[in-house]
């Protein structure tokens, strides 16, 4: 999955300034400014860039292996050579992971912090806290925290089958499992058992949780669940958010699925004989 580094990721908040060897992660919009060579990406040091980019506001984003990365928004100014804006669409394709998984990062912070920059209940500009990562209203005291949202991923299995979805009217065309987001107040097992019903009718027995994924791009939190179907196997379609679902023995299963996702390694863990008993 694409946050399967082997490097360590360290996140923990800290006041700093960048060096001239830290690397900047520097957004516009939907992209990051980086050199792509041979499917790879590459970022600038916060050294190479020219003045005015330097004279941003950067803040500490967090460290990889040993190098500390640091963000900021880069509106408009002249471009380092060789460099460009690619957007998360895009970058996704390209390698090395280490870069791929910083930059979706940096992306969910970004829109974290230009969400935040004024008090949602005072409308006072916010302050970064100085102890954690968060955004304080200087004036009521309110605080916010990154923004991200728990949801889960369903692998709903009966026997030797699997149920498959596609998603209705979004870019994504490929086939996923059932998924959808908790409502405060509601555990997150029953979130499983309420997105399986709303989506296609069906009830399931027997969850078992598999592994989370920290799927960024949708500044989301994903709990995959293995589970069984309990009682009929007759799907009512919710249209509004699944264009289809049906049911895949394992020899069956499609290929067209995303590669580095948990959906991705749960439906081809069932097509290698997991489940949710293994
Ligand atoms: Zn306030």
């Amino acid at each position: 999955m694409f946050q399967d580094l082997d490097i360590r990721y360290d996140n923990a908040w800290r006041r700093a300034t960048p060096e001239a060897d830290s690397v900047a992660l520097i957004r516009q919009g939907d992209g990051i400014l980086a050199a792509l060579q041979e499917g790879q990406l590459a970022f600038p040091r916060f050294g190479q860039l020219p003045p005015a980019a330097r004279a941003l506001e950067w803040r500490y984003a967090f460290t990889l292996g040993d190098e500390s990365y640091f963000l900021a928004q880069w509106d408009d100014a002249p471009l380092p050579v060789g460099y460009g804006f690619v957007s998360s669409k895009d970058y996704r394709n390209y390698g090395p992971k280490e870069a791929v998984f910083a930059a979706a990062v940096s992306e969910s912070l970004h829109r974290w912090y230009g969400a935040n920059r004024f008090c949602g209940r005072c409308g006072k500009p916010m302050e970064d806290s100085d102890t954690e990562r968060a955004r304080v209203c200087p004036d009521c005291g309110l605080t916010v925290y990154p923004k991200i949202c728990p949801a889960v991923i369903v692998a709903v299995t009966d026997g030797d089958r699997l149920l498959l979805t596609k998603y209705q009217g979004r870019a994504f065309k490929r086939y996923a499992l059932v998924a959808g987001f908790a409502e405060i107040g509601e555990p997150i097992e029953d979130t499983v058992r309420r997105e399986v019903f709303e989506e296609t009718g069906l009830r399931v027995k027997n969850l078992r949780y598999y592994k989370s994924q920290p799927w960024v791009f949708t500044d989301s939190l994903l709990f995959g669940f293995w589970c069984e179907l309990e009682g009929s196997d007759r799907i009512t379609l919710q249209k509004s958010e699944l264009s289809e679902a049906g049911w895949y023995r394992r020899d069956e299963i499609p290929g067209d699925y995303s590669g580095i996702s948990l959906t991705g390694e749960m439906i081809e863990g069932f097509r290698g004989g997991r489940g949710p008993k293994e």
